[in-house]
Parts: structure tokens; sequence; C-alpha cells
């Protein structure tokens, strides 16, 4: 159920409406825009008559949500969410500010993590990634650097600047996170409840990936664990799902960019990368993605792909890279740029 206040809400009317609210158990979501402040409820608001409320001076209007996921909600919160990283805010995904998230599949070694950040932050990446802990389908495959992937890329990020990026797989790693910008919840572990929760209770932005079979409804309700919990800065990421087509890697549903922005308030991002599996459609499908209205792209670049220890035949190259970006540009410089609320 939302609450929308009339303009100036009276300060005593308003507390007493607060203090009645709270003592029937339910969760606060305070929305305060230019004009209008939204009190948004969560918990059982079955026993709450619409009609008591409504008859307040202060109130304008009450609207039960029908969706289950409620923090996540753009009713709750009418304005784009904006999640901000690296010394002085400087990246910024949402609201209008579109994140290019860049680098490795995984960390390899120091040299190839340094001539990557240098190069993609050179092209008008805001943020490098790179993943230390590896979920690979093989047990024998590659699995990463573990801790010693996370020291190179903080050697790279006090070198460059730029904010890093890079996967969670248990909560027993997270000692190792304290100086990651941003932690990523990759696909496989979208519906790890217990991880979504001890996520919540931290003050980072969370990389929330698309589950690989599962719905927009689905992904909505994994961010809404994070954010019951408390932590509000959850970045969605479309990164394509498995359907009937084996032409590609996965099939990008990008039809979702444009129904998530309209459901939530949250950034959301495209992987072209792990959604189609092939360099060259890295291209195509990070412009179509830009001109979807998504907020950012998560896009994978090795400085030799050809050598790359994963998922090298979706990797580009640097100077690959930089063509993406530029495209991108003049992609976002012809849509305009998403409305900060609606
Ligand atoms: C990744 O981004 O490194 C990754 C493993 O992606 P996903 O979880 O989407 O497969
Ligand atoms: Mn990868």
């Amino acid at each position: 159920m939302i609450i929308i206040l009339k303009e100036q809400p009276e300060k005593t009317q308003f507390d007493n409406l607060v203090t009645w609210l709270k003592s029937m158990n339910l969760k606060i979501h305070l929305s305060e825009g230019e004009k209008t402040t939204i009190l948004g409820l969560v918990g059982d608001t079955s026993e709450i008559d619409p009609d008591l409320i409504n008859a307040l001076d202060i109130v304008e209007a009450v609207r039960r949500i029908s969706e289950p996921y409620k923090n996540a909600n753009r009713k709750f919160h009418p304005l784009d969410t904006v999640i901000e990283a690296g010394e002085h805010g400087e990246s910024k995904i949402g609201g209008g500010n579109f994140g290019l998230i860049a680098g490795p599949c995984s960390v390899e070694s120091e040299e190839q993590v340094l001539e990557i950040a240098e190069k993609v932050k050179a092209s008008g990446a805001g943020f490098l990634r790179g993943g230390a802990f590896k979920p690979r389908t093989s047990p024998y495959s590659f699995q990463g650097m573990r801790g010693t992937g996370i020291e190179i890329l903080l050697k790279a990020k006090q070198i460059t600047g730029l904010p890093i990026v890079t996967e969670i797989m248990d909560m027993s790693q997270i000692e190792l996170f304290e100086d990651v910008d941003v932690i990523q919840v990759g696909a496989r572990n979208m519906q790890n409840f217990e991880m979504l929760k001890e996520l919540g209770h931290i003050d980072k932005p969370i990389l929330l990936k698309r589950g690989l079979s599962s719905t927009m409804e689905e992904l909505l309700m994994s961010a809404e664990y994070i954010m019951a919990g408390g932590n509000e800065k959850v970045i969605l990421c479309e990164r394509g799902i498995r359907t009937f087509e084996t032409a590609t890697r996965n099939t990008l549903d990008l039809s979702i960019v444009p129904l998530l922005k309209e459901k939530t308030h949250l950034p959301v991002i495209v992987d072209p990368s792990h959604a189609t599996g092939i360099r060259e459609l890295v291209l195509p499908m990070a412009m179509a993605a830009a001109a979807a209205g998504a907020d950012g792209l998560m896009i994978e670049v090795h400085n030799d792909p050809e050598h790359a220890l994963c998922d090298g035949p979706q990797s580009l190259t640097p100077a690959q890279f930089d063509t993406v970006a530029a495209a991108v540009r003049k992609i976002r410089d012809v849509v305009s740029a998403p409305e900060g609320g609606r």
C-alpha cells in the first residue's frame, strides 16, 4: 500500500500517522519528491482501512500495490535511483547517467588487468570489472585467482581510480570485498536467498544479474530480498536467458529493459557479452540496449582474447571496446535520455 501525501503535510499529523502505522507492525519507506511525499508500507496491510487514512487532511490518495515487490517498485519511489561509486562518486549509473563497466571475464595477472584497465578507462569506462571467484560449469576449468585476484583489481583501482566490480559466490568470501566498490551477484546465485539477505545489510551497491531461467518478477523479488534488509543500492542486469535457441550463448531479452524501467526505479544495465557469447554481436546488441533505454552496459574486454582463460570468444579487444563505446555514445545522443522519474 502507498499513501500519497498532500504538499507540505502538517508535521504533527504526519508524525501521528507514522507512529500509528508503525504500531501496526508496518515498515515505512519514505520517498520525498519535490512536490509529493509517498509513504510506502511494507508488511501486512490487510487490516488497514484505506478510507480511514484517506479521510486525513494531509492525505491525497491511498493505493494498494498488487505487485509482490515493494521497495523495488516504482510506485514506492517514483524517481530513478542513481548508484554512485568512485572516490568522489564520479562513476554513476541510473537517472540519465549511463555507466560503462568493462574488463576481463576473469583476473589472470596483474599485467593483464592493468593494461585493460588503462585502456577501457581511456575509452570511457566508468567501472572496471574482473572475476576473482568464477562460477564455472566444469570443476576442471579455471576457477579464478580468488583473493589474489581481488588484490590485483584493487591495485588497478589505485592506479586508474576506476571503481571495481567483482562477483561474490559465497558469504564466506565477504571479508575480501571490503574495498570492492560494487559486489556482483551472478546469474547462478540470483536466487541464493540467504546470500541476498546478508547483502541487504551491507552498505555497497549490488549488481544483481538475472538468472538463466528467471522471470522479470523473480529478478525483482531477488532485488527485494536485498532491499528488505536496508540496502537500496541495487543495479539490475539483463544478461540473456536460456531458450531453445542455441546459435547464441543465451537469448538477450531486450524487451525486459523498458519494462523493468517502468516497474522499478532501480537502474537496469545490459551485458551483451554473456547474452550472446559472440564477439561480433556485442557491438549491435550494445547499441540496441542503449536505444532501449538501458542505464549502462557490462562488457568483457581482454588484451589477448585468443588466449583468455575464460570467455575468450565473447571478449572484445580494447580497440573493439573503444569502437563500441563511441557507437553507444552516438546512440545515446539520438535517443532521449531516460527521464528522472515518471
Ligand atoms: C560474469 O559476469 O562474470 C558472469 C559469470 O556472468 P553471469 O553470472 O551472467 O553468467
Ligand atoms: Mn564471463
